[in-house]
């Protein structure tokens, strides 16, 4: 089982509100209990593959900060067609099932 390696660097200034790259920076903790819900597999498909960790909404979006609602771990790499990575960012399909997925996410808790 592979995972995406990550470094989060530390923001070099104190703003009053993060940037939408900041609200969109996936955390330690996030990652982590992202990695153990989807159990290794991919929470779209299902698949044992190379998981990458997934927004489920537009970084711009996020208002204060990701959480792990607001990710999924989904087979990848995003830059190959076919994977879930990619078709949630890339297609009309994706998008829906992603925001569906985040709602459901958020119910849960
Ligand atoms: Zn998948």
């Amino acid at each position: 089982m592979e995972f995406e390696l990550r470094a989060v660097p530390k923001p070099k200034h104190k703003r009053f509100k993060p940037t939408a790259k900041q609200r969109g920076q996936i955390s330690t903790e996030v990652y982590e209990a992202a990695v153990e819900r989807s159990g290794g597999r991919c929470e779209r498909c299902g698949e044992k593959r190379y998981l990458q960790c997934a927004h489920l909404i537009r970084r711009w979006k996020v208002e204060i900060e990701t959480t792990v609602n607001d990710v999924a771990m989904l087979c990848g790499p995003s830059v190959n067609t076919g994977t879930c990575h990619n078709i949630i960012d890339f297609t009309r399909g994706g998008k829906e099932w992603a925001e569906e997925y985040r709602q459901k996410l958020y119910k849960r808790h």
